[in-house]
């Protein structure tokens, strides 16, 4: 996707670790005729599939998700939540993530009435790199008896395992913009 490359290119910032900051128009201030564009490409690469809710994971899935959804006739969004909350309900599916910026290991939880047998998901997630947050929610899906058709992703890493992670559990996975590498503060795509 031209446009959303173009975006990393002029306003995505390298950090330490191979991250990739896109606090300008994705993870902090969002930019939501790109967020807009997203959504229309994510209908076009699954077009065809019956698509009845889209599952993301908290912050940063939420706001793309929800864009995401009203090119999907307003289906439903499930984020999965990290925090322990006193108000999530005691029925929950749960599985373990590791953070990849936060290097930390979250519980992360869905709870029971929110995913159900029989349903087909799509994963959206705001980036890939070693595919332990779209890992975790296959596992979610799975344990609910319902059925992932993709994974979306907005940014993928291809340096690293997310894809062939995914790919061996069998699920189709379509990033908008793959990263080849990062080198001398310029990022270059497959
Ligand atoms: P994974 O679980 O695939 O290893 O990492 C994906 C998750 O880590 C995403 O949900 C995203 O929030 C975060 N992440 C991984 N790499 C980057 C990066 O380079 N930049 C940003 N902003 N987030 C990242």
């Amino acid at each position: 996707m031209e446009l959303l490359k173009e975006k990393i290119r002029t306003e995505g910032k390298i950090r330490e670790g191979n991250i990739l900051k896109v606090d300008n128009f994705l993870n902090h201030q969002m930019d939501i005729k790109l967020l807009n564009e997203i959504g229309k490409e994510f209908r076009k690469r699954f077009e065809g599939e019956r698509v009845d809710k889209i599952l993301t994971i908290e912050a940063s899935g939420i706001g793309i998700a929800a864009i995401v959804s009203q090119y999907f006739d307003y289906i439903p969004v499930v984020f999965a939540k990290k925090a322990a909350s006193l108000n999530l309900d005691k029925e929950v599916y749960e599985t373990k993530v590791q953070s990849y910026t936060k290097n930390k290991i979250f519980n992360v939880k869905v709870g029971k009435d929110f995913l159900n047998s029989g349903e087909k998901i799509l994963v959206i997630d705001d980036f890939l790199a070693n595919g332990c947050a779209a890992k975790g929610l296959l596992d979610l899906i799975h344990q609910a008896g319902a059925e992932a058709v993709g994974v979306g992703i907005v940014i993928e890493k291809g340096f690293q395992d997310g894809r062939s992670v995914l790919e061996k559990e069998g699920v189709r996975v379509e990033s908008l913009a793959i990263l080849d590498r990062m080198e001398n503060g310029q990022v270059f795509f497959k």
